[in-house]
């Protein structure tokens, strides 16, 4: 299976038709139908790796303020506990049952996928880990596609919600454009040790581009869990509001794949 970052951007993504979703739309037909997807959102994170068990995962709406639509939204999509079950052989990862789908999940599941029938869980972000640890256990579950299941990472590769310029909303900050390509650079080279040390790029820089790095950390689970064979797209690239890249990341080929 090939494997997918997706640069989520805002929940209302969820239920608008833009240009971003409707890069992500074709997607899901384009990619092999996978088993289950297991999704690494920005928006779990924990004390220790956990892996959502649930067979019926309840759709989570972890935002505040937004219009009421977005709450009524439900992506009922099956779990996949046998899947989770065996990323538990891990002796760091434990399974966990009270966590669902947040939106950082079907925000974007809900166009791969629209009918809700790819079983899908998630694997929780270590707030423990360095970035070194979040690439290694990145490797970790590279098993995961070889059974057929999508590792679909959700995060942002630039994000600075204090920074949004509500006038510019397609535009990009110098310093949002200067550590997106940075992380572009690093992808193409396959140079996963660049991206596990990105305040080598300046620590202001990354201060800037991530002033929390949850959003940043799915892609370094993407990075892991691929190498240089992966051949490399983007299904969307671009930035939202000056200082969120919205770039897609599609690491293997979907056509060849269906071979
Ligand atoms: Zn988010």
């Amino acid at each position: 299976m090939p494997v997918l970052f997706v640069g989520h951007g805002s929940p209302m993504n969820a239920v608008e038709h833009n240009a971003f979703t409707e890069a992500l739309a074709p997607l899901g037909a384009r990619l092999p139908r996978p088993k289950a997807v297991c999704v690494v959102s920005a928006h779990w994170v924990t004390t220790g790796s956990h892996v959502m068990a649930s067979a019926h995962p309840r759709t989570i709406h972890d935002f505040y303020g937004f219009p009421r639509p977005l709450y009524e939204v439900q992506y009922p999509a099956p779990g996949a506990p046998a899947e989770a079950q065996k990323l538990a052989g891990n002796p760091e990862i434990v399974p966990d049952h009270e966590w669902g789908l947040d939106h950082g999940s079907w925000s974007v599941l809900r166009h791969l996928y629209p009918k809700a029938d790819v079983p899908a869980f998630q694997l929780s972000l270590d707030e423990r880990r360095s970035f070194k640890q979040h690439l290694e256990l990145g490797r970790e579950i590279q098993s995961l596609r070889q059974r057929g299941v999508l590792i679909l990472g959700s995060g942002n590769i630039v994000h600075n919600l204090r920074r949004m310029d509500w006038n510019n909303p397609l535009g990009a900050y110098d310093w949002a454009v200067e550590f997106d390509a940075n992380v572009k650079n690093a992808v193409e080279a396959h140079d996963a040790s660049a991206l596990a040390e990105p305040q080598k790029w300046g620590e202001a820089l990354l201060a800037t581009a991530h002033p929390t790095v949850e959003h940043y950390l799915p892609l370094l689970y993407c990075m892991g869990s691929t190498d240089e064979r992966d051949a490399l797209s983007y299904p969307y690239e671009g930035f939202d509001f000056g200082s969120i890249s919205m770039r897609a990341i599609l690491f293997g080929d979907a056509a060849a794949s269906r071979v």
